[in-house]
C-alpha cells in the first residue's frame, strides 16, 4: 500500500510496524512489551519530525549531538516528550545537555559524571544516567572499559543530583549482537552490585533490537527503521 504521499502517514506506518516487531520479539521470549521503552532516535532530522512523532504518541526521543539536542529542544518548548542524550559527552557540553535532556545514556568516565552533577541548578530535577560500556577492544570508542564499570558506578552513585539507572551499549560490528547483549547483561549486574535498582539496559538499534530484547534490554534506541533514512550529516 503506497503511503509515501503523506509523510506523517508513512511515519505512522513505520512506527506501527516497528512496534509490532518489538511486541513479537518480546512475546517470543516471554517478556511484556510494557516493560520496554522505545526511544525514537531523531538525529539529523528536523525538529518538525519530533513534533510529528509526538503527534503519533511517541514519548521518548533520542539525540546524539549536543548542538542538535539543544536546538530541537529549544524549538519545541511545549512538547511533552522525554529527551534522551545518547551521544558521546564532553565535559564542557554537560551544562547544555543537562538543561535539555532528562536522561543521559552516555556517562563513561568520572569527569563526565562530575560535570553533569556540577551543571545542576538549584531547581534542577535529578538527572537519570546510564553508564555506557565500551563493548570493543578499541579504547577510542565511547564507553567505560568493562573492568572499570564498578568503580564508575561507585563514583557516579556519590553524585547527589544524578541517579544511576543502569547501563547502555552499542553492539560491536565484529561480534554477534546476541553475544554482545548477553555480555552487557552481565555488566549490568556489576552496576546493580553497587546500585541495586539500576535495572535499565539501553541496547538495541534498528538492526539488532530483537536480540537486545531477548537478552534483557529495557530501553531500545531505534532510529532509521522508524524515521526513514537519515538526511546527510550537517
Ligand atoms: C543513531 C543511533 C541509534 C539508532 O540507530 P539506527 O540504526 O538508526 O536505529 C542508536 N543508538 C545510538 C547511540 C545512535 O547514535
Amino acid at each position: 500500500m503506497p503511503t509515501s504521499a503523506d509523510p506523517v502517514a508513512a511515519l505512522r506506518d513505520r512506527l506501527t510496524a516497528v512496534d509490532g516487531r518489538i511486541a513479537d520479539a518480546a512475546r517470543a521470549v516471554g517478556r511484556a512489551s510494557s516493560d520496554l521503552t522505545r526511544i525514537v532516535v531523531t538525529k539529523f532530522h528536523p525538529a518538525a519530525l519530533v513534533r510529528d512523532l509526538a503527534s503519533l504518541g511517541v514519548e521518548d526521543v533520542g539525540e546524539n549531538r549536543q548542538q542538535e539536542l539543544t536546538a530541537k529542544h529549544g524549538e519545541l518548548p511545549d512538547l511533552a516528550v522525554t529527551w534522551h542524550y545518547i551521544g558521546q559527552l564532553q565535559t564542557k557540553k554537560a551544562r547544555a545537555v543537562r538543561s535539555a535532556a532528562s536522561v543521559v545514556h552516555s556517562v563513561d568516565r568520572q569527569r563526565v559524571a562530575d560535570a553533569l552533577d556540577a551543571a545542576a541548578g538549584p531547581d534542577s530535577p535529578v538527572l537519570e544516567v546510564l553508564l555506557q560500556v565500551n563493548m570493543t577492544e578499541d579504547p577510542g570508542r565511547g564507553g567505560v572499559a568493562p573492568a572499570d564499570i564498578r568503580a564508575l558506578a561507585e563514583h557516579t552513585a556519590t553524585c547527589a543530583t544524578l541517579r544511576v539507572r543502569g547501563v547502555m551499549a552499542v553492539a560491536p560490528l565484529d561480534e554477534a549482537p546476541a553475544s554482545a547483549f548477553e555480555r552487557l547483561a552481565r555488566y549490568s549486574e556489576r552496576v546493580r552490585a553497587v546500585v541495586p535498582d539500576a535495572s535499565w539496559i539501553s541496547a538495541g538499534m534498528t538492526g539488532d533490537f530483537a536480540e537486545a530484547i531477548a537478552a534483557g534490554a529495557t530501553h531500545l534506541r531505534i532510529g532509521s527503521a522508524i524515521t526513514g533514512p537519515r538526511p546527510e550529516r550537517g
